[in-house]
């Protein structure tokens, strides 16, 4: 039989003159998640993303790609047929046979777009149901809360069979909400606050501190492997691993240890900045969430971010350590993000990092140590990693 899935435009719907661009990103960004699972045409009509395979494909994994991405509140796999009452009856026992088999009641819907179809909408479900019935004698209508939805639509290009709707991903599509640099580590929130601000439509290029050989390649690895499980949600992603060995090394030679850290967090900041203007990014992303660790007091991130004139998004904020670890399980990082590899970050901790950090202290510290120099250097030295 058939399969289509159709999507249901949600949210984005509602946007007036912007529609035309959200939906052809969204049809972009369902080709691109759907790269490898075979050929499609995706198109769109009344208010539907029509996703139709022009090949043999595992509708199991186009629904779980689709299930992914941003600007979908729901959608349904659907089986297509004829539009006439004949090909529903032939078709509609078998394909909801799944979903039936074990439930106790059902109810069945009719939606009727193509106002010359043979018959109306209450006739439609009173066939149908009646139909089901006879096949499936185990069955009871309830109308006000079956176990089953069952759904015949009857639109321009064919009627549709399913069984209700699948939760979508929510939010908006990917690429209509500007570009941003996302401030990676290997740790538990950054790849969150990624997801998060993919979310709401941004298209990330990732930036990554190193340093070896403090830190190892396959410190280096897990960044890639956690920003594959980001991507299925935000698409492709550029990454630009930033050589830092240097910089820290400096300022452990230079700088008083209590400021190490904010010190290296402002430095982070500024090479962002400049790397992330470079990729035609608008903002930073960090996974900081306030009172965490003692460079994310108040006092510290107003010194960290004085060191870049963009915007910071951090879409953690306010959140609890236990409210991230559940997204970070929900997008399936948690696991690769607990894996004990270092990152540049615990290279030269200080053992009583500054709570408090005065900013005009900070800047003289760090203008007496002769930073500046080597950030045009690094930036020279990026390395550049595509990942999907
Ligand atoms: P995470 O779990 O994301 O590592 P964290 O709680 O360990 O965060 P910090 O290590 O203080 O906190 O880092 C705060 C933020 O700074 C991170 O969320 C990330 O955005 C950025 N960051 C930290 N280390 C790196 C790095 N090596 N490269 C790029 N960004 C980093
Ligand atoms: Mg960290």
């Amino acid at each position: 039989m058939k399969e289509i899935v159709l999507i249901k435009l949600g949210e984005i719907a509602l946007k007036g003159l912007n529609r035309y661009a959200f939906e052809d990103a969204l049809k972009k960004n369902i080709k691109s998640a759907l790269y490898g699972c075979g050929y499609f045409k995706v198109s769109i009509a009344q208010s539907t993303i029509y996703v139709t395979p022009q090949s043999p494909v595992d509708m199991d994994e186009v629904c779980d790609r689709i299930s992914r991405v941003f600007g979908i509140v729901s959608f349904t796999r659907a089986c297509v047929c004829e539009k006439n009452m004949d090909d529903i009856f032939a078709k509609a026992p078998e394909y909801l046979e799944d979903a039936l088999k074990y439930a106790k009641t059902f109810k069945v819907e009719a939606k009727r777009s193509d106002k010359k179809f043979e018959l109306k909408s209450p006739e439609i479900c009173r066939e149908v149901g009646g139909l089901l019935l006879e096949k499936y004698p185990h069955l009871t209508v309830d109308v006000h809360n079956p176990d089953v939805k069952v759904v015949v639509e009857v639109r321009d290009f064919g009627a549709y069979i399913h069984a209700g709707n699948l939760k979508g991903a929510g939010g908006i599509p990917v690429g209509t909400g500007g570009n941003a640099a996302i401030l990676i580590s290997g740790g538990i929130d950054s790849p969150v606050a990624a997801y998060m601000m993919a979310k709401r439509g941004v298209k990330l290029t990732a930036i990554h501190f190193a340093s070896p050989p403090y830190t190892s390649e396959r410190a280096e690895d897990k960044v890639q492997r956690l920003l594959k499980k980001v991507c299925r949600y935000a698409g492709p992603i550029t990454m630009l691993t930033v050589p830092f060995t240097k910089i820290q090394e400096k300022i452990k030679d230079e700088c008083e240890e209590e400021l190490f850290t904010i010190i290296m967090r402002r430095m982070m900041m500024k090479i962002s900045s400049l790397i992330a203007e470079k990729y035609e990014c608008a903002a930073l992303i960090t996974g900081e969430s306030l009172g965490q660790v003692a460079s994310q007091t108040i006092h510290a991130i107003a010194c960290t971010d004085e060191a870049s004139d963009m915007p910071v998004f951090r879409p953690l904020i306010g959140m609890d350590k236990e409210e991230i670890i559940q997204i970070s399980r929900k997008i399936d990082t948690f696991d690769i993000s607990i894996e004990p590899f270092e990152d540049c970050c615990t290279v030269f901790t200080p053992k009583h990092p500054r709570t408090r950090p005065v900013l005009r202290f900070v800047k003289y510290a760090e203008e007496d140590a002769h930073l500046y120099d080597l950030i045009e250097e690094a930036i020279e030295n990026v390395k550049i990693t595509e990942l999907r």
